[in-house]
């Protein structure tokens, strides 16, 4: 007989792993399918995120950061650390070893939660029955009251700029040189794009990205995105291209020679490797049977309403593989709705208050509308800005570089967003995050007191700024 449970998951990355979990807490019979093996056919939960993404990428962010901070950051402190260099393969052997220590974890949270983990591939059938085949194994069947698809992305691969595994690569690749390029190429100026782009640069590596948009970071407040642009260009030494679209590529004697419009003119480049970063796409391939009941939508996402539920009553996809941004948290937020809807629970999801973030140096960060978001609707705002040049803490820290930005409603006072070029805006602009979904207005900012010396004083001042009463700063003069 079918093995039978209440709900089943297929994909353990962030999204599926985190809802089993949660399934689980609730009480659901819950079982977890996942595909990914390591090298020596064990399974390996944790998906994208903990294997090839967020958690590899911010272990060599985190590397190289410190690395460029040896070999630039330390004179102004008055530290001569004599000659520095770096042990590229002791760099992968730390990221590797974070990243089994994670994925080894989720292994362990399954089990301890009482998820049955299934390693194999799983698709899903007519009726809610899912078809799961084991590893090296025949296909069996699973009777599920529900299902939550969580399958993720993959790169997108474009056609001037095929994948060969070893000079055009993907951000998986990016993430495996053994050396540092000499000259490296990056396809796409997007967040994975300019981190990896940091990663090599930082390391020695001279870095041109490749742009096709006439634009820096479309989606990030104009403010932010030209003072990024200035500091990622000047001070941290990418040569960023923009309004160029890669046409072709070769590989000749292991170097790659690279074709691009610049406006209408063709160019070419040459480098020793390529990074191709122009997106992800859902993974969607073999998921479905056509008679499964759930359906696409016109860019290939699974089609799902807010509550992250498909066309077929009791199946629900989380994550990548569904409309919104392709991030960590957001799948992992739906995998929790979604555990505790199947459970009975009203739990929804604000949309509106995703943060997102990019590990750059400095970190560039934000939640809620941007500036020209709130033009373009016609709503009334004041904007405050603090610059981190006139932080106590910040310049203690040597590192003044952006701003904290904040955008309040003119007649309600509510906070509409915030956006952040600087040190620790990853963090800084949790708080904001915070204060939104508790309807926050500026002022109950204001009245907040605020650590010192601290970056936080940013968030504080930024708000007093758009109340326009800061006081470290001057204010602009009233209409
Ligand atoms: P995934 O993590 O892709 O997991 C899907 C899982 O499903 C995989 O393990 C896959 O093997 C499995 N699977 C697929 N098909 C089947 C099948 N048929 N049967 C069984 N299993 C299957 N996001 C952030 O929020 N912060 C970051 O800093 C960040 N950095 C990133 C850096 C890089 C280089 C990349 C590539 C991505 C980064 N992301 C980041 C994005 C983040 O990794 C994804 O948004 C997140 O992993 C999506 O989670 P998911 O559960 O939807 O899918
Ligand atoms: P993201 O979707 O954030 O990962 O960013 C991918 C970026 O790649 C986008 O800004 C695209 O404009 C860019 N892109 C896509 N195709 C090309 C191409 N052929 N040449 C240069 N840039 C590209």
């Amino acid at each position: 007989m079918a093995q039978q449970f209440d709900v089943v998951v297929i994909g353990a990355g962030p999204g599926g792993y985190v809802a089993a979990i949660r399934c689980a807490q609730l009480g659901l019979k819950t079982a977890c399918i996942e595909k990914w093996q390591d090298d020596k056919g064990k399974p390996v939960y944790g998906g994208t995120c903990l294997n090839v993404g967020c958690i590899p990428s911010k272990a060599l962010l985190d590397s190289s950061h410190r690395y460029h901070d040896a070999t630039h950051g330390l004179a102004v402190h008055g530290i001569s650390a004599g000659e520095v260099s770096m042990d590229i393969p002791a760099m992968m052997g730390r990221k590797r070893q974070i990243v089994s220590q994670l994925t080894g974890g989720i292994a362990g949270l399954l089990k301890a939660n009482g998820v049955t983990a299934l390693s194999g591939s799983g698709r899903l059938l007519a009726g809610r029955k899912v078809e799961f085949t084991p590893q090296g194994g025949a296909p069996e069947l699973i009777e599920a009251a529900n299902v939550i698809l969580a399958t993720g992305s993959s790169p997108i691969e474009i056609p001037p700029a095929r994948f060969d595994g070893d000079r055009i690569v993907d951000s998986t690749g990016a993430l495996e040189f053994s050396e540092v390029p000499k000259r490296l190429g990056v396809v796409g100026a997007g967040v994975i794009g300019l981190e990896l782009g940091s990663v090599w640069a930082r390391l020695g590596a001279e870095v041109v990205v490749i742009e096709a948009l006439p634009e820096f970071l479309m989606m990030v407040d104009q403010q932010v995105s030209k003072e990024a642009y200035k500091l990622f260009t000047k001070q941290q030494g990418l040569d960023i291209r923009l309004n160029a679209r890669v046409t072709g590529t070769s590989v000749v004697d292991g170097r790659v020679n690279v074709t691009y419009l610049d406006g209408d003119a063709e160019k070419q480049e040459s480098f020793d490797r390529l990074i191709v970063a122009v997106g992800r796409r859902p993974v969607t391939k073999g998921l479905l049977a056509a008679d499964s009941g759930v359906n696409l939508d016109e860019r290939g996402f699974v089609h799902v309403n807010d509550f992250c539920q498909t066309d077929m009553p009791g199946v629900f996809a989380v994550g990548d593989i569904v409309r919104g941004p392709m991030l960590a948290h957001k799948a992992m937020e739906e995998g929790v709705m979604v555990a505790e809807r199947i459970s009975g629970r009203k739990t929804q999801l604000n949309y509106d208050c995703i943060p997102s973030i990019i590990y750059t140096h400095p970190e560039i960060a934000w939640v809620g509308a941007n500036e020209q978001q709130l033009k373009a609707a016609g709503t009334p705002y004041t904007a405050g800005v603090f610059p981190f040049v006139a932080s106590g803490r910040a310049m203690a820290a040597n590192d003044t570089a952006g701003m904290v930005k904040i955008l309040r409603h003119e007649e309600t006072d509510r906070i509409l967003g915030c956006h952040i070029i600087g040190p620790s805006a990853a963090d800084l602009v949790q708080q904001m995050v915070i204060a939104m979904e508790f309807g926050a207005t500026a002022e109950d900012i204001a009245l907040i007191v605020f650590g010192h010396p601290s970056l936080s004083e940013g968030v504080h001042e930024a708000a007093l700024a758009a109340l326009g009463h800061a006081i470290h700063i001057p204010n602009r003069k009233k209409k």
